[in-house]
């Protein structure tokens, strides 16, 4: 796969705020964020997405999300934090390097959550039947 832009902050070719790094996790605050403080988690080995990331490479990746969310939470002044990834283009992702967001939510900040729309009679157990054949 090619290079994404998220290569050059690994690279330190381009500048970031970096705000935690190890041998195999990155994480830098989104230079357009939700809230201030919304930050990317990226594994610096190469993979699209939730799709072709190795386990251990997400593992990795968790774990970190894991640590710093609530760090990101108290740094930012933030009541609570969405976690968020988006996997291809129809789900809204732009930038083709594994990322998880960490967004700070404040009390008040108007985003909301997507609609749900029911299932009609029947629906709901033939989409799980489908997702667990697959399984
Ligand atoms: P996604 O839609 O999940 O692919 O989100 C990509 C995110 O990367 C967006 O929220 C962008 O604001 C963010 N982004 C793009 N370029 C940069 C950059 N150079 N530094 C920090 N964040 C970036």
């Amino acid at each position: 796969m090619e290079d994404t832009i998220f290569s050059k902050i690994i690279r330190r070719e381009i500048p970031a705020e970096i705000i935690y790094e190890d041998d195999d996790v990155l994480a830098f605050l989104d230079i357009s964020p939700n809230n201030p403080g919304h930050t990317l988690v990226i594994p610096k080995d190469l993979s699209t997405n939730i799709f072709d990331i190795s386990q251990d490479s997400w593992r990795k990746v968790m774990d970190v999300v894991r640590m710093l969310a609530p760090k990101v939470r108290e740094g930012a002044g933030a009541d609570a934090i969405n976690i968020q990834m988006n996997n291809g283009e129809i789900a809204g992702q732009l930038v083709y390097h594994t990322h998880v967001h960490i967004i700070p939510r404040i009390k008040g900040d108007g985003f909301k959550h997507w609609a749900g729309t029911p299932y009609a009679q029947g629906e709901m157990r033939a989409v799980a039947d489908a997702i667990r054949a697959t399984l």
